[in-house]
């Protein structure tokens, strides 16, 4: 099959591998979909020791597909069978999977291989983290339910619901699927995010109230000023950026919580106000990846419509394309581009 093959740091190869027959307990799934994804950015640039540790890879890791193989011993699933899967699946044996927590797994078997025309999946992942997609559902937007099923974790750590008022920090993919799942929970909305043409682009979605961070001198004091001087019941960071990690600490409420959901880089800190944190009662908690729980709300979210993120598909392009698709993603020229085998 022709697939897009990391080879290390800025070493990205379209070339032809072989494709495996799947073996016990494994699925080999054709791809219809698979996105684009910060992440890859990340990654091609640096590596990854946790998401990819060998390479050569196929890579890649959101995206849904067809069944074309059924491994031996496999019965939840046959040929034909839509399908979207996860590109993890937590071990279910450790202290954290034992305490509800396999996102934090901590032997956590990561997938790559979205950018190729087939993938075999590994038995654990099709046990754990593959699900059945309704007919009805298109791959395209079945291909986000693994970020949005990372965006719906730090949307439960932060307790959203009705009538609390949420400040998204970020109007890249995810703020706005932070954003959109928030606003489904009839939360009020506010999207914080640096003028250009993607932040007009997000204006148009309706996700909520957008503020251009660029044109305030005081974000902070703006927030507040909107929230009557309260501040937000609920700050979601979604930059990565230990800055706006203090900008969303500054702009929860009293009793309220904060959520971190953008990895800052390696050797960062934050100052953080303790009288605020202690006297305050304010909940700080970092929300990393997702669980095999997440992926199924995400499914069960798009097949329903209650998220609809088709309108951050900015570009749609073939495999040969991966390479320019992920330029356009590191210059801010995309939100997310659709990939078609
Ligand atoms: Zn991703
Ligand atoms: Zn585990």
């Amino acid at each position: 099959m022709r697939a897009v093959v990391f080879h290390g740091p800025e070493d990205l190869r379209y070339e032809e591998v072989e494709v495996s027959p799947p073996g016990a307990g494994e699925l080999l799934l054709r791809i219809d979909a698979a996105l684009t994804c910060g992440t890859d950015v990340k990654t091609l640039h640096r590596g990854h020791p946790v998401m990819i540790p060998r390479v050569p890879t196929v890579f890649g890791h959101e995206f849904a597909g067809t069944v074309v193989g059924v491994g031996r011993g496999v019965s939840a699933f046959r040929e034909g069978d839509r399908v979207v899967a996860a590109n993890s699946a937590p071990c279910g044996e450790c202290r954290l999977c034992a305490a509800g927590r396999p996102n934090l797994c901590e032997d956590l078997l990561f997938v790559n291989g979205a950018y190729g025309e087939f993938i075999v999946l590994p038995e654990r992942l099709v046990a754990e983290n593959v699900v059945r997609l309704a007919d009805s559902l298109p791959a395209a937007r079945a291909a986000f339910a693994e970020p949005l099923a990372c965006a719906l974790l730090a949307i439960d750590h932060g307790e959203v619901e009705a009538g609390k008022t949420v400040a998204v920090f970020g109007h890249g993919p995810l703020g706005c699927l932070l954003a959109m799942l928030a606003a489904a929970r009839k939360a009020r909305v506010l999207l914080i995010g640096k003028a250009g043409w993607r932040m007009e682009r997000v204006r148009t979605l309706g996700l909520g109230e957008c503020l251009d961070a660029t044109a305030s001198a005081d974000i902070v004091a703006d927030l507040r000023a909107l929230t009557g001087g309260r501040g937000a019941e609920v700050t979601i960071d979604a930059t990565g950026r230990p800055e706006v990690w203090e900008q969303a600490m500054g702009a929860v409420g009293r009793g309220g919580s904060v959520v971190f959901f953008g990895g800052c880089a390696p050797g960062t800190t934050v100052r953080l106000d303790s009288r605020r944190v202690h006297y305050e009662g304010l909940t700080l908690s970092g929300a990393f990846h997702h669980t095999p729980e997440t992926i199924r709300r995400a499914v069960d979210l798009l097949e329903t419509e209650a998220v609809v993120p088709d309108s951050l598909l900015t570009h749609r392009l073939g495999l040969e394309g991966v390479e320019e698709a992920l330029k356009l993603m590191a210059r801010g020229d995309a939100l997310k581009v659709l990939i078609e085998p």
